[in-house]
């Protein structure tokens, strides 16, 4: 990813932050940064390793506690229904995913008339629809030569 765009991220995560009282500390704007640089969907566990190589120090709870915090103030997505450890998705805007079964790859997409899709007045009636994620299952690349 190019540094100014992640730079206007972070810029943006820090705006969020504020708005919502949260301190902005190196520590937390690194978490930040190490989720928005993996491109892949982490585990806590995967931005705990990328984070500890500047900060020796910070414990698994610590990065686990972070995350959730930015979870509940909405800066970070978390990716539902895949079973296994929560994983993280710093794209808070609307779009979808493809889910590879094998190799747990989660891969971004856009795609309008997935996200225009009409939800049925049957739903409607019952439910308050506040985000639409299509999921596509399947094999990626990679784990599809494999086979
Ligand atoms: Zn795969
Ligand atoms: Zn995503």
């Amino acid at each position: 990813m190019q540094t100014r765009a992640v730079n206007q991220r972070v810029q943006q995560f820090i705006e969020i932050c504020r708005d919502h009282g949260l301190k902005i500390t190196t520590q937390r704007v690194a978490i930040y940064e190490a989720l928005i640089q993996s491109n892949q969907h982490p585990t806590v566990d995967m931005i705990y390793r990328l984070v500890k190589r500047d900060f020796p120090h910070i414990s698994f709870d610590t990065v686990n506690r972070t995350l959730t915090t930015f979870a509940d103030i909405g800066v970070v997505d978390v990716v539902e229904g895949f079973g296994g450890p929560k994983r993280f998705d710093p794209d808070i805007e609307n779009h979808h995913h493809l889910h590879c079964t094998t190799c747990g790859k989660i891969i971004d997409f856009k795609n309008d008339r997935y996200t225009d899709l009409e939800i049925p007045a049957s739903i409607t009636k019952m439910f308050t629809v506040i985000s639409k994620r299509v999921v596509l299952k399947g094999h990626c690349a990679d784990c599809a030569i494999e086979q």
